[in-house]
C-alpha cells in the first residue's frame, strides 16, 4: 500500500530519492515467513520505515542529497539501519535532505527540493525535509532523521509531524555520513508520539563502533509516551526560556504555542520562566562549530575514495583532479561551509573563532544545567516561523540559519528535544518543543505525549 502511494504522489511531493521497492517486497515477505513459522516478532515487525539518505544502507544508493555520492552505493550498513532490519521493518527507500544535511528547507539537495505535502509551493523543512514529507503525505509511517541543529525537529514542526532527537550518543552514529560529529544525532521521525517512541527504542543503545555511544540502557521511552497518553501532567514542571520570549518568532507561532502552554496547565503543569542568558550566542557558536567539523570530514570526498571524479582529461596533478572534482561536486551551501570552517580552525584565528565557540558551548551546558536544576524539561516553540515559500530564504544564508534558533542550544548541550504539532498558524503546522536533560529521553515522551 505504501508503495503505491508513493507512486501515487512522489512526483508532487518528492520526498524520496531512491525507492526499493523490491528491496522492500522482499523484506515484507520475510516477515510474513517469520511469521507464519510461528516465530516471535517485535512490534514493528513489516513496518514500512523511510531512511533519510545520509545514512549508509548496504547495496542501496546512498548520496546524502550531493552530487559528489551520485551511484554510490555503500558496502555496509549503518547500525540503526542493521538495528532496523533486524526488528523487521521494511526499508522503502532513501529521503530527500539538503546537502549533507546543511540547510533548513531541503533546497540545497542536489536533486531538487522536497515540497510540503500542506502546500506543494512551500517548503518541509530541513534538512531532514523529505523524511517529514513522507510522513505528511503517508507515504510512509516511520522514517528516520539526523539533527545536528534541528533537521529532525524543525522538519517535523513545519509539516505537522513528529521528530526526537535523542540524547547524543544514545543513538548510534556509525554509518552516518558525518556532517558535525560531536553534534550529529539520528532519531525517529514519526506521525505520533507513541510511534516515534517505538521507532526510537529499536534504533537506540549502545554501539561498541561509535566511540561516543553512551554504554548505558536505553531510557523506557515507549512506557514514558503512553503514561503521557494519559493526560496528566500532575507534578511536573515546565520552564519557559525567557531568552526565547517572542524573539523573532512570528506572532502566529506564539499565539499557537501559547494556547499549548495554557493546554499543558490545565493538564497539570506547572509552568515556570527561567533565564538561560547564553542561549543567545548558540546560533553564532554552532555555526562555528558545525561548520569546523564539516571541513575537516568533508575533505574524504577527494575523487578517489567515493562517487564523483572529474578532471582526469587534462589535469596536471592529482591535487587539481582533487580539486576540479570537490568544484563540480559540492553544492554552494557546502562550499561555504567548508571555507568558514577552514578559517575558523586554521592558526592564528583558532583560538579567536573555534576556541571561543567551545567556551560558550560550555556555558550553555551549564545554562541547561542550571534550568534543569528547576524544572523537569523546558518548552518553546519548534522553530520561529512556519514553512515558508520556495526561494523566500536562499539568498540571505543568516535568514536561512535563523529557522534553527530554538532548537541549536539543545544540540550544543548534547539533551533530547522533540518536536509535537500545536496547532496552526495562516492553516500551516506550528511545533512546540520539549528539552529534557541528557539521558532523561523519556520525559520528553512524557510531556510531548500529554499535548497530544
Ligand atoms: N539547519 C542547520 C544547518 O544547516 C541544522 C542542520 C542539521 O541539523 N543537520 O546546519
Amino acid at each position: 500500500a505504501h508503495l503505491d502511494r508513493i507512486a501515487a504522489v512522489d512526483d508532487r511531493v518528492h520526498a524520496f530519492l531512491h525507492v526499493d521497492a523490491e528491496g522492500a517486497l522482499e523484506a515484507a515477505r520475510a516477515v510474513d515467513a517469520r511469521r507464519a513459522a510461528g516465530e516471535e516478532l517485535g512490534p514493528l515487525a513489516g513496518v514500512p520505515v523511510g531512511v533519510k539518505d545520509v545514512v549508509t544502507t548496504r547495496g542501496v544508493p546512498t548520496t546524502a542529497g550531493s552530487k559528489i555520492l551520485e551511484g554510490w552505493r555503500p558496502p555496509y550498513d549503518a547500525t540503526i539501519v542493521e538495528r532496523l532490519r533486524a526488528a523487521g521493518t521494511v526499508m522503502l527507500g532513501k529521503t530527500n535532505m539538503d546537502e549533507f544535511a546543511m540547510g533548513s528547507s531541503t533546497e540545497y539537495s542536489a536533486y531538487g527540493p522536497t515540497n510540503n505535502p500542506w502546500d506543494l509551493g512551500r517548503i518541509p523543512g530541513g534538512s531532514g525535509g523529505g523524511s517529514a514529507a513522507a510522513l505528511a503525505a503517508y507515504e510512509a509511517p516511520l522514517t528516520i532523521g539526523t539533527d545536528t541543529g534541528g533537521s529532525i525537529r524543525q522538519p517535523g514542526a513545519v509539516t505537522g509531524t513528529v521528530g526526537a532527537k535523542p540524547t547524543y550518543g544514545g543513538t548510534s552514529r556509525y554509518g552516518l555520513i558525518a556532517f558535525s560529529s560531536s553534534l550529529d544525532t539520528p532519531g525517529p521521525c514519526a506521525r505520533t508520539v507513541e510511534d516515534a517512541a517505538l521507532l526510537h527504542a529499536v534504533i537506540a543503545g549502545h554501539d561498541p563502533r561509535d566511540s561516543t555511544s553512551i554504554p548505558a540502557p536505553v531510557p523506557p521511552v515507549v512506557e514514558a509516551a503512553r503514561l503521557g497518553a494519559t493526560g496528566d501532567l500532575t507534578g511536573v514542571k515546565l520552564g519557559l526560556v525567557t531568552q526565547f520570549a517572542g524573539e523573532g518568532a512570528e506572532p502566529g507561532v506564539m499565539a499557537a504555542f501559547r494556547d499549548a502552554v495554557d493546554a499543558l496547565t490545565k493538564l497539570g503543569a506547572e509552568i515556570v520562566e527561567v533565564s538561560c542568558p547564553n542561549f543567545e550566542y548558540a546560533l553564532p557558536a554552532y555555526y562555528l562549530i558545525a561548520p569546523s567539523e564539516c571541513s575537516s570530514n568533508l575533505a574524504r570526498f577527494d575523487g578517489v575514495r567515493f562517487g564523483l571524479r572529474v578532471g582526469d582529461d587534462g589535469a596536471k596533478s592529482l591535487e587539481e583532479v582533487m580539486s576540479i572534482t570537490r568544484d563540480a561536486g559540492f553544492g554552494p551551501e557546502v562550499k561555504r561551509r567548508i571555507m568558514l570552517g577552514t578559517y575558523a580552525l586554521s592558526s592564528g584565528y583558532y583560538d579567536a573563532y573555534y576556541g571561543q565557540a567551545q567556551k560558550v558551548r560550555t556555558l550553555i551546558t551549564r545554562d541547561f544545567t542550571a534550568a534543569f536544576e528547576q524544572v523537569d524539561a523546558l518548552i518553546s516553540p519548534t522553530t520561529p516561523f512556519v514553512a515558508f515559500p520556495f526561494g523566500a530564504r536562499t539568498s540571505d544564508p543568516y535568514q536561512m540559519y535563523l529557522a534553527d534558533l530554538y532548537t541549536i542550544p539543545t544540540n550544543l548541550y548534547g539533551g533530547p528535544a522533540i518536536s509535537v504539532p500545536c496547532g496552526l498558524s495562516e492553516g500551516l503546522p506550528v511545533g512546540l518543543q520539549v528539552m529534557a536533560p541528557t539521558m532523561a529521553d523519556d520525559r520528553m515522551y512524557r510531556v510531548a505525549s500529554a499535548l497530544e
